[in-house]
């Protein structure tokens, strides 16, 4: 029995071995994807602010415009205003608009000095958001080739490993001592075995019955946790 547990133990380091390369070849493509997801939202968010940018500045020719016009409008109502043959109630409705205008004017002035100020700031986060972009696509080109190097690394790794699993699998380990551990490898997520130390099992840390521990050092049977069902092991 003794033989059968180190050869076991054996196999339970290929086999732990092989579980994290294969989580290792699980994770990857999945970083790989979230990376991808990452740089898109980013290309998404600077559209975004570039279209808002196109707005504003539509918005800026177009306030632009109005008060060009106004402007054309406030010189000739000053011209009229100022003609020979306005009388005095002519002169204070040219006034009267012409303070309008002004006042027009003005407030579209104000409106396109927060507009051209909104549209800085949003230059000013798209500049950001590009140095950022740009960086972040050197970043991800350089991960897309790790991935993909280290994905051939972890596959021949994973081939290495299981050739020596099997290797050794056949050579000292009853059939249905396999077959056990394999089950247990597979429910317990890569860890069939366990130690026992002072009665506890280190796999679930649940004390077992002395009997067990008994059966365990007289190492003529094979000895699973009542609790979690691996099969235990003591050092020495
Ligand atoms: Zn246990």
């Amino acid at each position: 029995m003794q033989d059968t547990l180190a050869a076991l133990r054996g196999l339970q380091e290929i086999d732990r071995h092989i579980y994290r390369v294969q989580a290792q070849l699980e994770r990857l493509p999945q970083e790989l994807e979230d990376r991808t997801q990452a740089m898109a939202r980013l290309k998404e968010a600077l559209e975004e602010r570039q279209y808002s940018l196109r707005e504003l500045r539509a918005r800026i020719k177009e306030i632009e415009d109005t008060t060009t016009g106004l402007r054309q409008r406030l010189r000739k109502l000053e011209h009229e205003s100022n003609s020979q043959k306005v009388d005095a109630a002519m002169l204070a409705s040219y006034q009267h608009e012409i303070r309008q205008v002004k006042r027009t004017i003005s407030q579209a002035e104000d409106d396109g000095l927060r507009l051209v100020g909104e549209a800085e700031q949003v230059s000013a986060n798209i500049a950001e958001l590009e140095a950022r972009q740009t960086e972040e696509q050197t970043v991800f080109e350089e991960f897309q080739n790790n991935v993909a190097t280290e994905t051939a690394e972890a596959e021949k790794e994973l081939a290495g490993l299981q050739e020596q699993r099997q290797k050794e699998a056949a050579a000292s380990i009853p059939s249905d001592v396999l077959d056990l551990y394999t089950k247990l490898l597979d429910t317990r997520q890569g860890e069939a075995m366990a130690e026992l130390a002072d009665r506890i099992c280190q796999g679930c840390f649940v004390e077992i019955p002395r009997n067990l521990a008994i059966r365990l050092a007289r190492n003529t049977e094979l000895v699973q946790c009542p609790n979690c069902q691996r099969i235990l092991y003591t050092w020495g």
